[in-house]
């Protein structure tokens, strides 16, 4: 199979048309008439990954951030971002980003999201129609039963790996009714309350956005990376089901460039 027909499939799932303006979603670099050796999943694209890609035999890399964002005026090995072009070249590897193509797609970064969470009557927060997509920011749903807000974060730190969740005081009420989006996903806010949520998890949130919302909202901020981490699941989900044989595998490398000390 062809590398072109792995990044189809992404696209069908993902169409580009769904991301926004300022991104920059889609093959990155290389030459997809390649047959593909492999598919390493990741959030982020560095030389490590790169490295881990070429030690496994994978001459594709999916990631969830693009690898060039802002441009290139030169190749060198001036910044990590040059570094990494020119060693996914030499080495034949080819890098594809879905980001918020990715984001707003049906059953993508959010969906996934929920579904660790186990939620329940899930829907985009502000649905849109692009195309023949349905898609949008953010999911809203519900928990299966209603719990303690203690009780939420905790079992959201636990599903996310989060040693420490960034959170306003502790609601009184008990929390039941969830609304979410991944990475930098605090502009969706306002649309939480509006939906009437119990709790809002991101990744980042400004500091005086914490500001006003005691026993409004149960704000509940996990880390950019660790938001976002179970998007190579949905990544593998698509190779796996539209382009059988090809080799999966999750990126070892932790890309999070935060550290907790
Ligand atoms: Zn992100």
């Amino acid at each position: 199979m062809k590398i072109k027909q792995v990044l189809e499939a992404l696209e069908r799932f993902a169409p580009l048309p769904l991301q926004e303006s300022w991104d920059n979603a889609g093959l990155q670099i290389g030459l997809t008439e390649a047959e593909v050796s492999g598919a390493l999943l990741c959030l982020d694209v560095t030389e490590k990954v790169i490295d881990e890609a070429v030690t496994n035999g994978c001459n594709l890399v999916v990631s969830h951030h693009p690898l060039l964002f802002r441009g290139l005026k030169q190749v060198s090995d001036l910044s990590d971002v040059q570094r990494t072009v020119r060693k996914a070249i030499k080495n034949d590897v080819c890098v594809i980003s879905m980001h918020t193509n990715m984001d707003n797609a049906m059953g993508g970064v959010n969906w996934k999201m929920a579904e660790k969470l186990g939620l329940q009557d899930t829907a985009f927060m502000s649905p849109k129609r692009v195309g023949d997509s349905d898609c949008g920011s953010g999911v809203v749903g519900q928990l299966p039963q209603a719990m303690a807000a203690a009780d939420f974060v905790a079992m959201v730190k636990r599903i996310f790996g989060v040693a420490c969740a960034h959170c306003n005081e502790l609601l009184q009420r008990p929390v039941r009714r969830v609304a979410l989006c991944g990475g930098a996903g605090d502009f969706m806010l306002d649309e939480a309350i509006a939906l009437g949520a119990d709790a809002f998890i991101t990744g980042e949130m400004h500091y005086h956005q914490y500001f006003g919302h005691e026993q409004e909202i149960q704000l509940c901020v996990i880390g950019h990376y660790e938001s976002e981490q179970y998007t190579a699941e949905v990544f593998r989900d698509i190779i796996e089901q539209e382009c059988p044989g090809v080799k999966c595998l999750t990126a070892e490398t932790n890309t999070n460039p935060v550290n907790y000390f």
